[in-house]
């Protein structure tokens, strides 16, 4: 007999794996899936500078249908444990609600999949005709280097094609079953610097203040809204986060001035084209007539950040991922993009991605947790997903 997927969530939320030692939580995992029949890798991953990362690739069955579902068993840090109703570590239940760090994000999602697929192989046996894998990271949460890009690479090296994915991070908003990810809008940062010419704040004509010349160009970035979202998608946002002088003193005028922006862009942009728009805009303004005659003096440096903008087209899955949610929710999901980025930004690559996963209303705060009704509706909505996706 399977196990239920709330005591594989105690299971999973009493092994502590603060990223990147997501270890305890993988051993649950490779136990749990190797009993099943899967086979188990746990690849590590290494790039100087930035921690070694174990990571879990688990596979069973053969055919041209190879369902992934792609998760992450490191959390964050839980902070203060004072903070806490039930210690972070423990699982407690209490009144049929499961208290830890990584009930939602996303232990949750990881027990409700293992959960729905030893169901799912206990019903339609090894030959169900298909693959079914799951691939785990321990870098999510973290630098996430060493993490699902590699491991996708990795898995793609010794011959696995992936037909169809899910990402079981919470997408829910509500209620389970309101919400699903379809795609995810690209980011973008850049730091702009304007330069000018230091000098004594009584004599500006000897001077060149360069936060003048900042705010211009600010002001002429935000002056228009970049569009006005898609038919998938919200408007492009742009929000400056930061403006940095670093002038102490009254007397001074600084030599430079700097500020740092970032934009969340949708399927009218990618990175090289909304880059080109920011210059346009940086250039007009830098060049328009002013009182003080020189033209703005600016340079800008792109963050290194992979994450551009993608857009699921596989109507067949997204339709039989809502379908399995509505009937196991009642609810039809909405289609959403919105929200920050997840590693399905590297799956897309391989094959279409779906997201879907409990409300994450508690993700990365204290008392994080998961009503066990939600946790097993969950559960049901994968094995459904299984089920159309491996028609008998
Ligand atoms: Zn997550």
């Amino acid at each position: 007999m399977s196990a239920p997927a709330a005591d594989i969530l105690v299971e999973l939320l009493a092994a502590p794996s603060v990223t990147p030692d997501a270890g305890p939580a993988l051993d649950v995992i490779a136990r749990l899936l190797s009993a099943a029949g899967f086979s188990v890798d746990r690849p590590v991953f290494t790039e100087p500078g930035t921690p070694d990362v174990e990571n879990l690739f688990a596979a069973i069955g053969a055919g041209e249908r190879h369902f992934v579902f792609v998760g992450h068993a490191d959390v964050v840090p839980p902070g203060d444990p004072a903070r806490w109703r039930h210690p972070p570590f423990a699982a407690a239940v209490e009144d049929g609600v499961v208290y830890g760090r990584g009930a939602v994000d996303m232990k949750g999602g990881l027990a409700a999949f293992i959960a729905a697929a030893l169901r799912f192989l206990e019903r339609r046996g090894p030959e169900f005709g298909g693959r079914l894998s799951f691939l785990v990271t321990g870098d999510e949460e973290g630098p996430a280097v060493n993490g699902t890009a590699k491991l996708l690479a990795w898995a793609k090296g010794r011959g696995e094609g992936f037909s169809a994915a899910l990402v079981g991070e919470p997408t829910s908003v509500e209620r389970l079953g309101d919400q699903i990810k379809i795609g995810r809008r690209g980011s973008f940062s850049a730091t702009l610097v304007v330069t000018g010419r230091q000098g004594h704040a009584a004599y500006p004509h000897l001077a060149e203040n360069p936060i003048r010349g900042l705010t211009e160009l600010l002001w002429a970035l935000q002056a228009e809204p970049l569009d006005a979202g898609t038919d998938h998608f919200e408007p492009s946002t742009f929000e400056v986060v930061s403006v940095d002088v670093g002038n102490p003193a009254w007397n001074v005028i600084p030599g430079s001035a700097s500020a740092r922006f970032n934009s969340r862009f949708n399927d009218l942009w990618d990175r090289a084209s909304l880059r080109a728009e920011v210059e346009r805009r940086l250039r007009l303004a830098a060049e328009a007539p002013r009182f003080s005659a020189a033209p703005i003096r600016w340079s800008l440096a792109e963050e290194p950040s992979p994450s551009d903008v993608f857009l699921t087209h596989d109507e067949a899955l997204i339709g039989l991922v809502s379908r399995a949610v509505e009937e196991a929710t009642g609810l039809r999901p909405r289609l959403s993009t919105g929200g920050g980025t997840s590693d399905a930004r590297f799956v897309k690559d391989y094959c279409p991605v779906v997201e879907f996963g409990p409300v994450g209303t508690s993700m990365h705060q204290a008392d994080e947790r998961i009503g066990l009704d939600e946790l097993e509706r969950l559960a049901a909505v994968y094995e459904r997903i299984l089920d159309a996706y491996f028609t008998a």
